[in-house]
């Protein structure tokens, strides 16, 4: 079979590394292909905002002037291991040759949307006006998300190419994100001659923990303490404990009630034994849910039904460019674009789902 033009420009992409913050060679190429394509082709100045070697990358592609705008989004960072990639295919798949992950997080979403543009434009087919913007950083806390200039945009909808599964899978309910950090201080004494003077900060914070709930709290919820850490010599009650941990809802009011309790079984612990606490959140990214009658979710359904791909409607346990999206009143589900075992060098992703990825793409765009 003859190597269409999707899947060989997935594989120029990958080869070009981009781990976060270094994404400047690959912005590079994108916005090479963008402007050669017809786009109008901008980079913000999030570089330094974030330590990046280079900003978010916007496009425009002016459109039939009644049809209503969409936003097309990808991120151009990948996570480690991802210098010298090296793809290979096998029956159909695209894996890596050797120890570094694919990259098909996110550069298939990037190829198909690079593609379908291309191919709308070279047969003249008629249009929305359609926005791209490739972000840095996603893969480290959404930094290029937080960053971009809202104000430019004109959209109000987009469609976030950047989840595993089959094309067809389609994210409407993604959590609300909140991190924690807490130091708990007791008091130091020796633990031979006098621990009767001393307050142990592991034993309060120890007693704290027990009183949480954590991991799965319900259906929607999810909390974790991904830290817990005192370091001191056994002769020597300990006088403080650093935690951090994170709680995950889809409801935002149950994000609040599970931070309270967390919050609630420090302060019970601290007083008990007269440590004291410092604590705080920091909310991440919220949470979206958008409804499956509603008119995005809707012209998703109708360009994967045209094209006889199964829809699959889900939610998911993280966070990704469209929660920041949502966030700053631009409506924006995540799709499947078939990329697996992400984050692995065990990463792949089917031919097939690169070439439905990219008429999924042109479906969307002619809508
Ligand atoms: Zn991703």
């Amino acid at each position: 079979m003859e190597t269409s033009r999707v899947v060989k420009t997935f594989l120029e992409y990958v080869q070009i590394s981009s781990e976060s913050r270094w994404e400047a060679a690959f912005s590079q190429r994108l916005a090479e292909d963008l402007q050669q394509i017809g786009l109008t082709v901008e980079t913000d100045d999030s570089a330094d905002k974030v330590k990046a070697n280079t900003g978010n990358l916007y496009a425009f592609l002016p459109g039939e002037a009644d049809l209503e705008p969409i936003l097309l989004c990808a991120h151009m960072d990948t996570v480690p291991p991802g210098q010298g990639i090296h793809p290979v295919i096998e029956d159909g798949i695209i894996r890596s040759a050797s120890d570094t992950i694919l990259g098909s997080d996110d550069k298939s979403g990037a190829a198909a949307i690079v593609e379908a543009l291309r191919e709308i434009v070279q047969q003249k087919l008629p249009h929305r006006p359609v926005e791209v913007v490739f972000t840095i950083c996603e893969e480290v806390g959404l930094l290029g998300a937080k960053y971009l200039d809202y104000s430019r945009l004109r959209a109000k909808k987009a469609v976030v190419f950047d989840n595993e599964g089959d094309v067809g899978t389609i994210v409407n309910q993604a959590p609300g994100h909140v991190e924690i950090s807490a130091t708990i201080t007791g008091r130091a004494a020796h633990a031979g001659v006098a621990p009767e003077e001393g307050i142990s900060a592991i034993q309060v914070a120890a007693e704290a923990v027990s009183q949480m709930q954590l991991l799965r709290i319900d259906a929607e919820t999810t909390a974790n303490i991904g830290t817990f850490f005192a370091a001191g010599p056994n002769n020597i009650v300990p006088e403080t404990v650093r935690l951090a941990a994170e709680v995950r809802s889809l409801d935002p009011q149950k994000l609040k009630r599970q931070c309270r309790q967390i919050a609630g079984a420090l302060q019970t612990a601290c007083q008990k034994y007269g440590a004291s606490l410092q604590y705080s959140e920091e909310p991440s990214y919220s949470g979206y849910q958008i409804a499956e009658t509603d008119p995005l979710i809707q012209q998703l359904k109708d360009c994967l039904r045209a094209l006889d791909y199964p829809v699959r409607l889900c939610a998911t346990g993280g966070g990704s460019d469209a929660n920041i999206l949502n966030q700053n009143g631009i409506q924006a589900v995540v799709v499947g674009t078939g990329m697996e075992k992400i984050h692995t060098v065990s990463e792949y992703i089917t031919l097939q789902n690169l070439e439905r990825t990219k008429a999924f793409t042109m479906a969307l765009i002619q809508k």
